[in-house]
């Protein structure tokens, strides 16, 4: 019997979760008794409940997410049945089970809601749960977390296995938090929560690179920040880069998130001295329409911001993901296109179409009345359509953005993209068309072979 199951269902396989290594790496006494289960969304629910049940835990947590929220459901719903009279004590914590409503669904199955950073508290909990031996009222119970000091607590790298470095993303994080206010954001909802000073807290840089140092010669490759803004403080953007330009040998490389407004000359510099296939960055960029941008609380110059990917493009080989939403208030589908134009013509690598999400705690919520939105209840919460942008404009977006993703982004039709849609020419008009007529030729937007799709679109544009 394991004392405690911290269990996560991942989006897939090469993505592992630092949480729940951080979680048991804080758990003092008890890390001994606890083991990690990791899932991925496809495997089917016998992989799932077959572990947890073999384990026989007196403590089950689960780290719930958006993209994993339903598929925790289901399986806390299966498990639920099957304890053979000694269910352990259910604990959700987690993104996602952070702001739902007390009253949601999901907390059916569950004993504890960790809401908020859960390091400490979940030792706390657990040390209660296991050596206080308590009697379990009925109901679940609601624990808000306060903020964690990244100083500390002990780092979670070293329950990463030699199989997570060589095959998987290795997910890494030298700050926390975001002090920027995009009301779309669950960052931003956490912010409210939090004073000044604890908005961005910050790992000590020189036990961080240690970490990296200690994960580089174990055999990690792909290193993902979490960092929600990396940018944010130049001078430890600048050591942090510049330790693992020293370090980088193909095919390793990292990703960043950084925002497009923070991009002085010493980043720059040495962005550009990053060898081919060894940088990403993820930029949100998220609307071009400056009426948008402020009403959802970030107010930006997108004229600056489009500079930064030009300057990205020509100067420098890291790939670039732009991230866009559609669906935000104030913008139709003139002024979506019209950005998503702007944008192609700096020409990122990726253009990450996203739809609108009204995430639980985010203060989107405010526009709904104002802007005549409709949001699906049902995780993961999108929009459905708006004043501006009717449902039947709404589904051409997303079938669009579907397409876009399997004819642009994944590159495996590159040689057609630059004879089709030359960088100079809008591209959202005639791509929207081919998207349409692909959907009527198919009847679907996934689940298509490459070669179907490349004769189809052939055969559409011929
Ligand atoms: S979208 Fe990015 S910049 Fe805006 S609040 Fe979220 S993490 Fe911060």
């Amino acid at each position: 019997m394991s004392g405690i199951i911290l269990a996560t269902i991942n989006a897939k396989w090469i993505h592992p979760s630092l949480a729940l290594r951080l979680l048991k790496a804080n758990l003092g006494d008890l890390e001994p008794r606890c083991k990690i289960l990791e899932f991925a969304l496809r495997q089917p629910l016998h992989e799932k409940t077959g572990p947890i049940l073999a384990a026989r835990p007196r403590i089950l947590a689960f780290s719930v997410s958006i993209w994993n929220h339903t598929a925790t459901a289901e399986l806390l719903e299966a498990l639920a049945p099957l304890w053979d009279g000694h269910p352990p004590a259910i604990i959700l914590g987690g993104p996602e089970a952070s702001y739902l409503p007390e009253d949601a669904a999901l907390f059916r199955y569950a004993d504890y809601v960790i809401r908020g950073e859960g390091e400490t508290t979940f030792r706390k909990l657990c040390n209660h749960l296991l050596n206080l031996l308590p009697e379990m009222a009925p109901g679940v119970k609601f624990i808000d977390a306060p903020p964690v000091d990244p100083s500390s607590i002990a780092g979670g790298y070293r329950f990463y296995t030699e199989e997570d470095l060589s095959r998987k993303l290795t997910y890494v994080e030298a700050s926390r938090g975001c002090p920027y206010g995009c009301e779309f954001c669950l960052s931003s909802a956490a912010k409210s929560r939090l004073t000044p000073a604890e908005q961005v807290r910050e790992f000590p840089l020189d036990q961080f690179l240690g970490e990296m140092e200690t994960l580089i010669s174990r055999g990690a490759r792909s290193f993902k920040f979490l960092d929600r803004t990396f940018n944010l403080d130049i001078g430890r953007a600048e050591r942090i880069l510049e330790f693992f330009l020293e370090r980088l040998k193909p095919p390793m490389f990292v990703h960043f998130e950084m925002v497009p407004s923070r991009f002085p000359r010493e980043l720059r510099r040495i962005l550009t001295r990053f060898p081919p296939e060894s940088l990403r960055l993820e930029i949100g960029i998220q609307t071009l329409n400056r009426e948008t941008a402020l009403l959802i609380g970030r107010p930006g110059d997108p004229e600056k911001e489009l500079e930064t990917l030009d300057f990205l493009r020509r100067e420098t080989n890291a790939i670039v993901h732009a991230d866009l939403i559609a669906g935000l208030p104030g913008e139709d589908m003139k002024s979506f296109a019209q950005g998503f134009d702007r944008l192609w013509k700096v020409r990122p690598a990726e253009i990450q179409l996203g739809i609108l999400k009204c995430l639980p705690g985010t203060a989107i919520n405010r526009h709904i009345e104002p802007f005549g939105m409709r949001f699906n209840p049902k995780p993961p919460y999108e929009v459905l359509e708006t004043a501006e942008f009717p449902l039947r404009n709404m589904e051409r977006i997303k079938n669009f953005a579907r397409f876009w993703e399997l004819i642009v982004n994944r590159g495996s039709f590159a040689d057609m993209i630059s004879h089709l849609f030359p960088p100079e020419s809008p591209v959202f008009a005639p791509f929207m068309a081919l998207s349409d007529r692909l959907l009527e030729h198919f009847g679907r937007n996934w689940g298509i072979d490459r070669r179907e799709l490349r004769a189809a679109i052939l055969e559409q544009i011929g």
